[in-house]
């Protein structure tokens, strides 16, 4: 579809990245007999980009290979965790286009599992109650370079270990007092293995368990745990979670569990710009530097979606950045790049004008309209034509006019002759100007002859302008999104709320729009002609119609390619 030599290559071939080898070569020698992933969020905040590109890893996999993905809260946390954040996931996991089915679990379901598991590991003398205080044990706990020390609790009985952890769970202690740890090795070379904390007491009531428990699990003693439960066979996971496998693997070998699953680390997504971290884009919501989880500077989904990013242009994206073991950043302009792709290819033409500016027409009558037919989109034939009006007067483009144009400039001037897309090419013989010397109106004249937008005698113009009818254009109100964050590396410089950009919204009141536009669903992406892609956004009003710049129309990855081939 694609020439490797264009802009857009290479593009990896679906089922060619190193954790789909390992599925394959599972299936092959018969390791499993099926495929079971899962997608795992901690709801604590929106999805976004990132999470996405895991989305479709886990999905996509269960798909290619007929197998099943899990879609599994890891709600082991209740003082972060919210039902908004439940359902906003769910949601936004459908939106991209997959589905669980009967499979949407919750590691909460599994609590009373996971509490007879550790009374198991102190009973085989493997975990223990400790009561050092939290910075103490912080300290005790060694470094990279010098091995922890043990806490004084490590060698109580199994016995007295199993009436602090039971009196734990009965709500004897108050937060803090006490956590449940494994006791493995306090000079283990991997911190994580260094009697790392299974349990801990928080007084918090949860979105599903309510007060039942005052203990909750980790999330390192959770979630290997729920994956064997669930049977997943291939537990995927960005590479930070590299140096907990030997953890989960240890659990796992001193506990009961029903299965024995297999963790695999792919490469984090990063992007220019942009900020994949659910902690730093809370504060961006809590403080209000945004308006919402959903404002459509967010690189949350809820916020594309708002945007008009399509979910085809999200997969897409995802699926050219392709799956790798080694971290690296992707330039904010490939994943525009592909968005503006599936959006060419789908969404159909309209005409806006940003900043108009009047055009009359002064050997067109007074009163009189025409109809014309503007194609839908050029792209696709199928999309068919529409009706615009057009008349005596009409707005165009503010920049598509200037009384004294360098060379280069070939749209309106004084004198120039442009074609006006879909009607007829005009003249500008005169200009009207307010008491300031700004130009307020255009006067033109049009060639009957030129009907459709070419002429007759084969007379070239070099400017086609898109334009709306003063007759029935409606006012809009459009809202222009630059990058959140006004450096490539948000925070390299200490202060990740000091490169917030304080021109990342720009608006636009007074545009005109074709009225055809009025009745575009929310969130339905189409092309304003010569200017980019539009939506409605959830604030527009029948009588204050709002759209949102997608994306732009200027392709800055082309460019991006062409230099670094040119080197
Ligand atoms: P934080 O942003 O605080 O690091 P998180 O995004 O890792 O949190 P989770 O809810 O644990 O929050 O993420 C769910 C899954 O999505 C995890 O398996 C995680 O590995 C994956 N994931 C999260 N961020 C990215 C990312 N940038 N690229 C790829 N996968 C990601
Ligand atoms: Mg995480």
């Amino acid at each position: 579809m694609v020439a490797t030599d264009s802009p857009t290559a290479p593009i990896p071939e679906p089922g060619r990245d190193f954790v789909r080898d390992i599925v394959q070569a599972d299936l092959d020698a018969g390791r499993v007999a099926g495929i079971v992933t899962r997608f795992p969020p901690e709801p604590n905040g929106y999805l976004h980009i990132g999470h996405a590109k895991s989305i479709c890893l886990n999905f996509g996999i269960a798909q290619e290979f007929g197998g099943r993905c899990h879609l599994r809260f890891d709600d082991t946390n209740p003082v972060k965790e919210e039902q908004e954040f439940i359902d906003s996931i769910q949601q936004d996991v459908r939106w991209l286009g997959f589905d669980w089915g009967e499979h949407l679990y919750y590691a909460s379901d599994y609590f009373e599992t996971l509490y007879h598991w550790a009374e198991h590991l102190i009973r085989a003398g493997l975990a223990y109650v400790d009561d050092t205080p939290a910075d103490e044990m912080r300290a005790m706990r060694g470094t990279l370079t010098e091995p922890g020390r043990n806490a004084p609790g490590r060698d109580r009985s199994v016995d007295e270990n199993l009436d602090l952890f039971r009196r734990m769970r009965a709500g004897a202690f108050p937060i803090g007092a006490r956590v449940l740890r494994a006791k493995i090795d306090m000079a283990a070379g991997n911190m994580n293995l260094r009697d790392p904390v299974l349990y801990r007491i928080l007084h918090a009531a949860h979105p599903r368990t309510g007060t039942a428990w005052c203990i909750y699990p980790t999330y390192d003693y959770a979630h290997g745990q729920s994956d064997a439960i669930e049977g997943i066979t291939h537990s995927i996971c960005t590479l930070e979670f590299e140096d907990h496998r030997p953890l989960y693997d240890w659990f796992i070998a001193n506990l009961p569990v029903p299965a024995h699953p297999h963790q695999y680390e792919f490469a984090r997504l990063n992007i220019t710009y942009t900020v994949l971290s659910k902690r730093i884009l809370t504060t961006l919501v809590r403080e209000g530097h945004v308006t919402g989880w959903d404002d459509p500077r967010m690189p949350t989904l809820a916020g594309q979606r708002r945007r008009g990013v399509p979910a085809a242009g999200l997969r897409e994206f995802v699926r050219r950045v392709g799956v790798a073991r080694a971290n690296s950043v992707v330039d904010l302009a490939m994943y525009e790049h592909a968005i503006r792709e599936v959006l060419n290819a789908g969404t159909q033409r309209r005409m806006a004008v940003l900043r108009p500016l009047k055009l009359v027409i002064e050997n067109w009558e007074e009163g009189r309209t025409e109809t014309l037919e503007a194609v839908n989109n050029p792209e696709n034939p199928d999309a068919g034509t529409r009706p615009v009006t057009f008349g005596r007067e009409i707005y165009i483009e503010r920049d598509d006019f200037l009384e004294h144009p360098p060379s280069r400039f070939h749209r309106l001037s004084p004198g120039r002759e442009v074609r006006l897309r879909y009607a007829y090419f005009v003249t500008c013989r005169s200009v009207v100007k307010d008491s300031q010397g700004e130009v307020v109106e255009l006067r033109c004249t049009y060639d009957p002859a030129t009907r459709g937008g070419d002429s007759p005698d084969g007379r070239k113009v070099r400017g086609t302008l898109h334009w709306v009818s003063a007759a029935d254009a409606l006012p809009a109100e459009l809202r222009l999104y630059n990058t959140l964050f006004a450096r490539p590396d948000p925070g390299a410089g200490g202060d990740i709320l000091a490169d917030l950009n304080p021109a990342s919204l720009e608006v636009l009141t007074g545009c005109l729009v074709e009225p055809a536009l009025a009745t575009l669903p929310v969130g339905e992406a189409v092309q304003f002609e010569r200017q980019g892609y539009f939506c409605p956004d959830p604030d527009s009003r029948p009588d204050a119609l709002v759209f949102n710049r997608t994306v732009g129309l200027r392709d800055s990855w082309a460019k991006v390619q062409a230099g670094q081939k040119a080197d």
